[in-house]
């Protein structure tokens, strides 16, 4: 389903406006083991939505008449995710210059500030929403909630975001779509952490410019990396974060890649991924800070004002951005692009040089394209056993996927994608007419599958998953 087709045969509508008013809200813009609580103002109704997210079973507010609360107070979980999820959402709305509608279609975003013991957060198309969990540390004992991390909360909100204006990704099977998606997370998650004063203070102290070195900003969910390896016994994120923009990552094949790698590697895993075009972004990032300091000398101005000028440039690249499955090289021609047509070509020099340095353009690739907007279209295969593709029970089964007039995916390439997430195991299988819920898509490590078998009058089709963790 395309915005296009929301809009037209659903119509979404803005929840009925209830007062609101402007109230403080515990805020953590980052992660609770590296900065502790703060305070944010949101403006908000009384039962805990604004129109476009809602907290779901609202939050009993204080004797001031707040929703500031104890970090150990239960109440605090739901006020961090909400205020976080909030701004997210509405910096990232002004950063791109319309409102967004949610592909849900429903007018709010719902969120779920503590839905179970899992070691995860996820957006849910199908549910409605974002739904963060607990989990309890085996080496220090705590209960660890994601909804307590700015950058937790960030994250997902950057998926709900990304789907709401590019519907097509989340039916794509491209490795880079999925890469694209966990790292517009990131990096709309690191953008707004970069918003607090409080943050930029502190990495502003932690580099002293030189965003290169190790810093709160670059290094994304602290809380929740450090829970993942205590409960791996053993170092699966590479550090004490969920994964850190900061890295020397260069494009390879995919095809040449695991599917899964420890953490030093690249994989084809869409988290693993991501950290190729997050490292890309984050170099440039890391220029536009020294450019700004040579501008004037307070670090955390530098800082602030480089972060949000990416803001603004990631809200121009969705005005372009490709619509249906797409390659890294792709969307970096359309970052590019858009820098040329909406800003100028002010950062296109930087990004050319950025995306080529990680060998996802080669040097002088790019070229202006002015050609039409794309038209996207949904292109089908059946997946057939042949001499280098084996499906297994998946053999016969229909699979789509959208593609653009521009960036058309061969059909090989989706069998071949397809036959690697086969093999890995990403693939539920399922028998006709079988019910499904949430936890029957999510596999035994806490993660989603990437896709269903779903039947329609005898056929068996796989479906992507709409869950993204
Ligand atoms: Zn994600």
């Amino acid at each position: 389903m395309n915005i296009a087709s929301l809009t037209t045969q659903t119509p979404v509508r803005p929840a009925a406006s209830k007062p609101m008013k402007e109230v403080d809200f515990s805020y953590n813009p980052q992660d609770q083991v590296v900065l502790d609580p703060g305070t944010t103002r949101v403006k908000v109704g009384d039962d805990l939505s604004n129109g476009k997210i809602q907290l779901v079973g609202g939050l009993q507010p204080n004797l001031e008449g707040s929703y500031v609360y104890d970090r150990h107070d239960a109440r605090f979980h739901g006020a961090n995710a909400f205020a976080a999820v909030a701004k997210t959402q509405a910096l990232f709305e002004e950063a791109y210059g319309q409102p967004i509608a949610w592909a849900t279609g429903k007018p709010q975003l719902e969120v779920h500030a503590d839905n179970g013991n899992v070691l995860n957060a996820f957006y849910s198309r199908d549910d409605g929403g974002l739904f963060f969990f607990h989990s309890t540390d085996p080496v220090t004992q705590r209960v660890v909630h994601g909804a307590d991390s700015g950058e937790v909360t960030g994250h997902e909100c950057g998926h709900a975001i990304l789907d709401a204006i590019r519907p097509g990704y989340m039916s794509s099977w491209s490795g880079d779509a999925g890469g694209f998606h966990e790292s517009f997370g990131d990096v709309v998650a690191m953008l707004v952490s970069l918003q607090d004063p409080r943050v930029l203070d502190k990495v502003a102290e932690q580099t002293g410019g030189d965003m290169k070195k190790p810093n709160m900003a670059a290094a994304l969910g602290e809380e929740l990396g450090i829970t993942i390896n205590h409960t791996a016994g053993k170092n699966a994120t590479g550090g004490d974060y969920t994964r850190n923009a900061i890295n020397h990552f260069t494009w390879k094949k995919p095809s040449s890649l695991p599917h899964t790698a420890p953490p030093e590697q690249l994989s084809t895993e869409p988290h693993s991924w991501s950290r190729l075009w997050t490292g890309a972004v984050y170099d440039v990032f890391s220029d536009m800070v020294q450019q700004n300091l040579a501008g004037q000398p307070n670090v955390a101005a530098a800082i602030s004002q480089a972060a949000n000028e990416l803001l603004g440039m990631y809200g121009r690249l969705m005005k372009m951005a490709p619509k249906g499955s797409f390659t890294y090289k792709q969307m970096a021609a359309a970052f590019i692009q858009s820098d040329l047509e909406l800003n100028q070509g002010k950062r296109a020099g930087q990004l050319s040089k950025a995306f080529a340095a990680r060998k996802i353009l080669e040097p002088k690739e790019f070229r202006a394209d002015s050609s039409a907007p794309e038209n996207s279209r949904t292109q089908s295969v059946f997946l057939s056993n042949d001499a280098t593709h084996n499906f297994g029970v998946f053999a016969g089964a229909r699979v789509e996927t959208d593609v653009s007039d521009r960036f058309p995916q061969a059909a090989e390439d989706l069998k071949d994608r397809l036959a690697v997430l086969v093999a890995a195991g990403e693939i539920k299988y399922t028998e006709p007419g079988q019910k499904l819920t949430q936890q029957d898509l999510i596999k035994s490590n806490g993660a989603p599958y990437t896709g269903v078998v779903r039947w329609f009058d005898g056929e068996m089709t796989i479906e992507r998953v709409k869950i993204l963790s």
